[in-house]
């Protein structure tokens, strides 16, 4: 049942520049004695380099063992990128070869970014492709929960950081990058919480929705490119990664760095990662690493992959509250103890569980 390898499988088709897909870790094994291996599928545009694409692919593949150990799942992580333009969707034939490659590769999959759900209902439905996540999917988009999920641990981490039951999120202000799947319901659950925020999103119809939405919240809408710098409690990354670099942490003006959007640090592995995560420590920030938080994605996927059509929201927000905050809370007790990152014991306690 245990598959520490790691694969890489690289495709192309005619309207595909080529698949990258990167297996870790792996720890399941499914009905059909194969190793199960589950995380998205992303897009990315032809006129990205290539370069990007593939490294995309193997750290968020790597991250997604990692993730499927946080959200306690016994599953591999997987990350497939596509290289390629939108397609047509009466494009039988790529929309086949795709089918077919990510059934090879034995993958639990769902839409990630750029990756149209059109798309996935078409494959699942002219090719059978199980995705999990999705608007036709049993319970739906992730991003919901994966914000809800992300919320509760967030609470959390709040307490934990100022050891002051006084302090909640109704005092803090909260910069939050991206108002998108996920961005949004990150947004609402903090206007909800009483939070102010300094939102922005480069689709500046998003921001002003939000205003619209919530007038009676206090909401700063800024540039995309002020957000890291105008000063609020707590940033929260909703948007693309590598945000966090060893250039800027001195200039970050927040005390906690906590939200859903994927490899935050621009590094290039582990090793650099746990560099970026000392470096934020020593300038006063709190920051734990996404994939130990944002897991409710893969929670929903599982619940779907396991129960199918009886899948319930209710069962998935019931498993949400029960692991993510605990988790959270065990992470920033562990780092605290031995006295090291929350990043470095994120991967300490995963990498028990992993090599045990
Ligand atoms: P999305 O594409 O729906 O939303 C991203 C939003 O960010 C969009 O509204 C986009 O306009 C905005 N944006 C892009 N670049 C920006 C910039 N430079 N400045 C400000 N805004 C910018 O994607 P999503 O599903 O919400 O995912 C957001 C992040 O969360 C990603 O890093 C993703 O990997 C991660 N994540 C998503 C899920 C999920 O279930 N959707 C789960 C776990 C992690």
């Amino acid at each position: 049942g245990r598959h520490h390898g790691i694969e890489c499988y690289f495709l192309a088709d005619r309207n595909i520049r080529f698949m990258c897909n990167q297996h870790s870790l792996g720890l399941g094994i499914n009905n059909k004695s194969h190793a199960i291996m589950a995380g998205g599928i992303r897009r990315h545009p032809l006129d990205e380099p290539e370069k990007d694409v593939i490294i995309d692919g193997l750290n968020l593949g790597r991250a997604m063992s990692f993730k499927n150990v946080a959200a306690g799942l016994a599953f591999g992580g997987c990350k497939t990128t596509v290289h390629m333009d939108p397609l047509d969707l009466n494009d039988m034939h790529t929309m086949g070869f795709l089918a077919f490659a990510l059934d090879r590769s034995r993958s639990m999959t769902g839409p990630d970014m750029n990756f149209p759900t059109e798309m996935a209902d078409v494959m699942g439905k002219n090719f059978s492709v199980q995705f999990t996540g999705g608007p036709n999917a049993p319970l739906g988009e992730t991003g919901k929960p994966t914000a809800y999920g992300t919320f509760v641990a967030l609470k959390e981490a709040v307490k934990f950081h100022y050891q002051d039951s006084s302090k909640s999120l109704s005092t803090m202000s909260v910069a939050v990058q991206g108002l998108g799947a996920v961005g949004w319901y990150m947004a609402e659950h903090l206007i909800e919480a009483g939070a102010s925020l300094i939102v922005t999103d480069i689709n500046k119809d998003r921001s002003s929705q939000l205003k619209t939405k919530y007038p009676l919240a206090k909401i700063l809408i800024v540039e995309p490119d002020e957000i890291l710098s105008t000063p609020a409690d707590i940033l929260c990354p909703c948007a693309m990664g590598g945000i966090i670099t060893e250039e800027n942490i001195n200039t970050l003006p927040f005390k906690l760095i906590f939200g859903p959007a994927n490899n935050q640090l621009r590094a290039t592995g582990q090793e650099t990662e746990i560099k970026l995560a000392k470096q934020l420590e020593k300038a006063g920030i709190l920051y734990q690493i996404e994939w130990w938080h944002n897991t409710a994605g893969v929670l929903c996927g599982a619940e779907e992959y396991f129960h199918g059509p009886n899948a319930t929201y209710e069962n998935l927000i019931a498993k949400i509250e029960e692991i993510v905050p605990k988790k959270t809370i065990e992470n920033l007790t562990y780092a605290k103890e031995h006295a090291i990152t929350p990043t470095e014991s994120a991967y300490r306690l995963s990498e028990q569980i992993i090599y045990r």
